[in-house]
Order: C-alpha cells, then sequence, then structure tokens
C-alpha cells in the first residue's frame, strides 16, 4: 500500500452503517485516510462500492428527447423520468457552462441537500461520453477516443467495436467483453493482444484460436485449456498442421448449430483444468483480486490494470492508476482519488466525485464536473474553477467557504430516510444518483432483488423496453452466413432466448462475412447478459490450493466446480 511511515500500528474492525456486518480498517487504511485528510469510512469496502457505482449506467438505454433542439436520442434515462437532459451536441456546446444554475450555500442546511438540489435543476448529457474525441460513435454509452462503434460501453481507443464491453483498443470485432488491443475477435472475455480469436475467455497474445481458456502466445488451437506457445492443437492433443485444418474442417464452424455443440464440449472440458487462484498475469507484484494485470502493490482490486498503491479499484482500463482508494473507472493518468467513480482521463487530487472528467483536480462533492479545478459541490459545470453549489468566487474566498462548509458537514451531516448519516468524508448518499438500481451498473457486479434495493433506499425501475414487431423467427434464419443474404438487414428477428425483436446492423454483417460466422440466434441484450454472467462477481474468498493445499485468496467459492491452484503452483505446471 502507501509506502509511508507507520504512524498506525493496529488495525480496527467496526460494523458498516449500512449492512451492519463488522469490516476491518487495517494500519495502511488509516495511514492513507490521514495522508489525503478524510476520516475513517462508515460503511464496509462492498456497500461503499455499490453506493458509488448505483451512480453509473453503462448497459441501460433508452430513447429520449433533447430538453434544448428536441432530437430523439439514445439516453442513459427513460423517458418517462423526471430529469433535464440535452444531447451531446447540445450539452458539450457553448451555449451554457452551468454557472446559470449557481446557488447560494445555505449554512442553515445540510450541504449534501444543496448538492441534491442543484443535481435536480441542471442538465445531463444524454450519455456518459468524451463527446469532442468520438467519430461517428453516436449509438455507444462510456466511450471515448474511438470511431465507427456500434452498442459498446465503456470503451476507449476503439474502432468498429460491436455489441461490446469494458475495451481499451478493440478492433473489428464484436461481441467481446474485457478486450484489449485486439482484432478481429468475436464472442471473447477477457482477451488481450489477439487476433481471431474466438468464443474464447482469457487468452493473450493468441492467433487463431477458438472455444479455448487461459492460452497465451497460442496460434490455430481449438478447444484447448493453460497451453503456452501452442500450435495445432485440439482439446490439448498435438497434431500436424496437416491433420488440425483436416479435422477443423470436418467440424463445421461455419454453422451455428454446430458452434453451439461444440461450446458445450469446449466447456465441459474446460472445468476438467486447473483455474488459476485469480485472472491476472505474471507481471502483477503484489496484489490481491480478480482480473488484474501490470498491477503493483494493490489490494482488492477487481477488473483493474495498470494500478499501483491502490486498494478497492475497480473497472480500470486504462493505465495509470496510482495512489487511489475506493475507486471506480476508469484510470487513464489518475492519482490520489479517494471515494470517485466514472472520473478518468488526467484527474488529481479528488474525492467524493462522480462523473469529473478530463483534467480535474482538487475537486470535490461534484457530479459531472468536467475540466475541474478547485470545485466544490457543483454538478453540470463545464471547465470551471473555484465554484461551489456552480457560484463563481475568487480563490480566496473559495478557499475559506470550503474549510467553513467542511465544519459545518461534520456538525451537520446529512441523514437519509433510513437514519444514516453522511457526514464529511462519506461518498454522496443513496439517493443521489440518477438511476434506478436496476438500470445502474451496480446491478451488473452486485445485483439484488428489487425488494432488497428498495429496502437500502435505492429506487428500481419497472418499464419494460418496447417491443418491435418481429417479421422472422430466429428458428429460420439462416445456419451460416454464406447462405445469408442482405435481405437479413430489414427483417426484425424474433430472438430465441427472450423472444424480443432484434436488427441486424450493415457494419455486423460484414464483420461476419469476414470471420465466417453465423447470425447469432440471441438478441444483443442476451448475448451481453450471457457474458457478463460467465464472468466472476467481486468479492474474494479464502479456500485451500487444489495442489499444494496452502490457503489461497480467490473469486472461486469453495462450492464452485473448478479446480483451483494457488499462483505459485499454477505458474509450476503451466508457466
Ligand atoms: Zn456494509
Ligand atoms: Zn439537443
Ligand atoms: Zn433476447
Ligand atoms: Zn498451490
Amino acid at each position: 500500500m502507501i509506502q509511508e511511515t507507520t504512524k498506525h500500528s493496529s488495525s480496527s474492525v467496526q460494523a458498516c452503517q449500512n449492512c451492519k456486518k463488522d469490516f476491518t480498517i487495517e494500519s495502511e487504511d488509516f495511514n492513507y485516510y490521514e495522508k489525503i485528510k478524510v476520516p475513517a469510512p462508515t460503511w464496509c469496502p462492498e456497500c461503499r462500492a455499490i453506493r458509488r457505482i448505483s451512480c453509473t449506467n453503462s448497459w441501460s438505454l433508452f430513447w429520449r428527447n433533447c430538453a434544448k433542439c428536441d432530437k430523439k436520442m439514445l439516453s442513459m434515462f427513460p423517458a418517462s423520468q423526471k430529469i433535464t437532459t440535452y444531447c451531446q451536441p447540445c450539452w458539450w456546446g457553448d451555449s451554457w457552462d452551468g454557472t446559470e444554475y449557481a446557488m447560494d450555500y445555505d449554512p442553515d442546511r445540510s450541504f449534501l441537500d444543496q448538492v441534491k438540489e442543484l443535481s435536480e435543476k441542471t442538465p445531463y448529457a444524454t450519455l456518459e461520453t468524451e463527446y469532442l474525441t468520438l467519430k461517428n460513435c453516436e449509438y455507444n454509452n462510456g466511450i471515448a477516443f474511438s470511431k465507427d462503434c456500434y452498442m459498446s460501453a465503456w470503451a476507449d481507443f476503439c474502432e468498429s467495436a460491436y455489441y461490446s464491453s469494458i475495451l481499451n483498443g478493440l478492433k473489428f470485432s464484436s461481441d467481446c467483453l474485457r478486450a484489449w488491443e485486439s482484432e478481429l475477435c468475436y464472442e471473447s472475455i477477457g482477451i488481450n493482444g489477439s487476433y481471431r480469436t474466438f468464443f474464447s475467455d482469457g487468452v493473450g497474445e493468441c492467433v487463431d484460436v477458438w472455444f479455448s481458456r487461459n492460452c497465451y502466445s497460442c496460434t490455430n488451437c481449438f478447444g484447448c485449456v493453460n497451453l503456452r506457445g501452442a500450435s495445432y492443437q485440439i482439446f490439448n492433443v498435438q497434431y500436424s498442421k496437416e491433420e488440425y485444418f483436416e479435422k477443423l474442417k470436418e467440424m463445421k464452424l461455419n454453422s451455428r448449430s454446430s458452434l453451439k455443440e461444440w461450446d458445450k464440449k469446449a466447456r465441459a472440458f474446460w472445468l476438467t483444468q486447473p483455474y488459476r487462484e485469480y485472472h491476472g498475469n505474471s507481471l502483477n507484484v503484489n496484489v490481491t483480486g480478480e482480473y488484474v494485470y501490470q498491477s503493483r502493490n494493490s489490494k482488492e482490486a477487481y477488473i483493474s490494470s495498470y494500478v499501483e498503491n491502490s486498494k478497492y479499484t475497480q473497472l480500470i482500463t486504462v493505465a495509470s492508476t496510482k495512489d487511489c482508494y475506493d475507486y471506480s473507472g476508469w484510470g487513464n493518468g489518475v492519482e490520489l482519488l479517494y471515494e470517485c467513480v466514472q472520473s478518468g482521463n488526467g484527474v488529481s487530487n479528488s474525492k467524493f466525485a462522480s462523473h469529473c472528467f478530463s483534467d480535474v483536480t482538487n475537486t470535490e462533492y461534484s457530479h459531472w464536473s468536467i475540466g475541474a479545478k478547485n470545485n466544490f459541490g457543483c454538478v453540470n459545470l463545464k471547465r470551471k474553477s473555484y465554484c461551489i453549489l456552480n457560484k463563481q468566487y475568487s480563490k480566496e474566498e473559495y478557499e475559506k467557504l470550503k474549510i467553513e462548509i467542511i465544519e459545518d458537514m461534520k456538525k451537520r451531516p446529512y441523514v437519509d430516510e433510513l437514519g444514516r448519516t453522511y457526514s464529511y468524508g462519506e461518498f454522496f448518499h443513496v439517493g443521489f444518483g440518477k438511476f434506478a438500481y436496476n438500470n445502474s451498473n451496480a446491478n451488473r457486479f452486485f445485483p439484488k432483488t428489487k425488494e432488497e434495493a428498495l429496502s437500502e433506499g435505492y429506487t428500481w425501475n419497472n418499464e419494460e423496453p418496447a417491443m418491435h414487431k418481429i417479421s422472422i423467427e430466429a428458428s429460420v434464419i439462416p445456419d451460416t452466413i454464406e447462405t445469408t443474404t442482405d435481405s437479413i438487414l430489414d427483417e426484425v428477428i424474433g430472438c430465441m432466448s427472450c423472444k424480443r425483436g432484434y436488427k441486424i446492423v450493415r457494419g455486423e454483417l460484414d464483420l461476419l462475412r469476414k470471420m465466417g460466422l453465423p447470425l447469432p440466434h440471441d438478441c444483443s441484450k442476451c448475448r451481453e447478459n450471457r457474458r457478463f454472467t460467465q464472468m466472476n462477481k467481486p468479492g474474494l474468498y479464502h479456500r485451500s490450493c487444489a495442489k499444494c493445499s496452502l490457503p489461497i485468496y480467490t473469486p472461486y467459492t469453495k462450492g464452485r466446480p473448478e479446480i483451483v491452484y494457488c499462483v505459485k503452483c499454477y505458474q509450476a505446471e503451466f508457466a
């Protein structure tokens, strides 16, 4: 953790204000809190993560009209929600900057209550993007520095990525999840530096690999597990080059029905082979977590790459992240962030911030403050400094009032309907976020029932997405791409799983033709949901290595069917 002279020599156990379960604050944590001048948290790490991530929505999109120009647009907010939203050009345009909604601080009211009031009257961007860095990416959310993408989310530096999520540098690919620097890939999860990788999970530097798991530097492999630098293997059995291609031809990989059979066989074979303690690579030094790569001295990380001296980070996809605690998304040159979410691309020394991105520093209790420098309690504000509640102050006035407000927050904390108190040092209260729990990213990673969510003070959206009139059932669409004609672009196909209608778009069809793969039988939502269920959720458990019996700290609970090896045993066997 943060390498400092140890001031606290002991840890402390306390009950979480939200779930009432005990959690431990380690001495290293106390040192961090002291360093960034915040009191210790009163919520446990998991409840803190849920509270933060519930303020974000990358995957639930609706149609609604812009409040400024009336254009119909894809939106994170359902049409029925009472909130002002602008389309991308209107939100990012120069006709307003957020100071129009400035409020004077009222010392007789709780400060967070005043931030909430501001959050209810300022206009929101319809989607969360770095709009000015995008080209032809109108139908994507959580995207920056990309072009020609379609229905992808949480993506940076991508080109022609379709129906994919959590990406950095994915090109000409479709239906991928957690994909880094890869091209021409389909239905794969956790891929890095790969080319033509299909229906695989956890592969790096692979080319022409099918239905494989945990393989590195492999070429032309099918249904393989835990291989390094292999070629022409099928279910881990070596073949000659000629035999391999002969076998592949017999497998009919252009046919959807045979792909479904191979998928079943491969997944059954995967389970017979050992799993690594957690998904990560040998470039990690002193880390715990799941899906952690190229990171050092970081604990309890989840989907985190290039993270250093940090703890409780999630969804960090772009280098680099240093000295951060309780930070959820997305990196790209950030340091000293605490309780921040969806705040990346050059952000430093900031706390309790959500959607404060691109060149932000010394910003606290702000929500959607773009390019913010020294802002406190601001919402939907663009490129401003020394603002409080969107009101402009001089540097001196700002510093003085900020200290006053922090003292007031400690004396008169915000108290929510369930009696939970939010003093200075806590993230925004439950109910501050603008998304229903089931539409928020929190439900992806920490699923709750409607009753559970409501009992914790979160909201729930009961709306069902509109049904499209189906013109053809998935069961009768062609089994191969060779027999699929362009007329499919005019059809609304009935999904095999949810029965809703879905369409095939031009770019997707072209891509599938290039890869020689059939059209999917299920709608993009069902495909996306399936990929997410195939991924481990946050949370680590103590059990023992299946080989040496030493204790391991792993995302696989005891009852799971996987054979789990500690990192040492796994590396000894598979390098
Ligand atoms: Zn808790
Ligand atoms: Zn507009
Ligand atoms: Zn479906
Ligand atoms: Zn072991």
